[in-house]
């Protein structure tokens, strides 16, 4: 569990982070300008900010500048417009350690929270996630590749996710919601079928046992017997 500080003014945005981080265990708290955003982050009371660059008052490159001229040393990950490389590298120059370009979806931050947490961490903990073991399922985190009963299994990074994200989540129904918001991202259409779709992809490749619909409810991953 992390306090995380989140420095976003589009409350659509800020609130999709804000549910996810918090679903994750981690515990956010929400600024939506870069001033509180800045006074907040040098309370001392938080373990990563996530900072948008577009803010009220005091834009995201005034608040890393504030943060880093006080000698606080929070991870900071930025929030870049897409394709903006200016903005990317401005960011990093200015003491970020990681930057997303919008839109993201939530994997991808979890991913780079996580990241930014076990650096901050030290060594000891990142030897722990670098890979995920359900049964006979591994996914190998870093080279972002998956393993059955030791044999090679071809994803697409889509499909890598949705399974990332159902290992980490043995046994629990998760909504139809849930995965299109954690592996598509918060500019997908609700009305979709594509969980369905790519829940038919992964059943295929690991075996339809690993993957219980739940009537009404979602979809439920099982251990597969090693
Ligand atoms: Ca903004």
């Amino acid at each position: 569990m992390a306090r995380i500080l989140i420095v976003e003014d589009e409350p659509r945005i800020s609130s999709f982070m804000s549910k996810g981080l918090k679903s994750e265990g981690h515990s956010p708290t929400v600024c939506a300008d870069g001033v509180s955003g800045l006074d907040y982050a040098l309370s001392g009371e938080f373990d990563l900010m996530v900072l948008d660059i577009g803010l009220p008052r005091l834009d995201g490159y005034g608040v890393l500048e504030g943060l880093r001229a006080q000698g606080s040393t929070i991870p900071v990950i930025v929030l870049t417009a897409r394709d903006s490389v200016t903005d990317t590298v401005q960011a990093l120059d200015g003491g970020a350690d990681d930057y997303m370009a919008k839109p993201f979806r939530f994997a991808e931050l979890l991913a780079r929270v996580r990241l930014r947490l076990r650096q901050q961490q030290g060594d000891g903990g990142a030897a722990r996630e670098d890979s995920l073991t359900v049964g006979n399922l591994r996914l190998d985190l870093r080279e972002r590749v998956a393993t059955q009963d030791g044999r090679r299994i071809e994803l697409s990074a889509r499909e890598f996710q949705l399974l990332e994200l159902f290992m980490l989540n043995v046994g629990i129904v998760l909504s139809r919601e849930q995965l299109l918001s954690h592996v598509w991202g918060y500019d997908y259409d609700p009305g979709s079928n594509v969980v369905d779709v790519y829940v038919g992809y992964l059943r295929r490749k690991v075996g339809s046992a690993a993957i219980s619909t739940v009537r009404g409810m979602g979809y439920r991953f099982n251990v597969n017997p090693a």
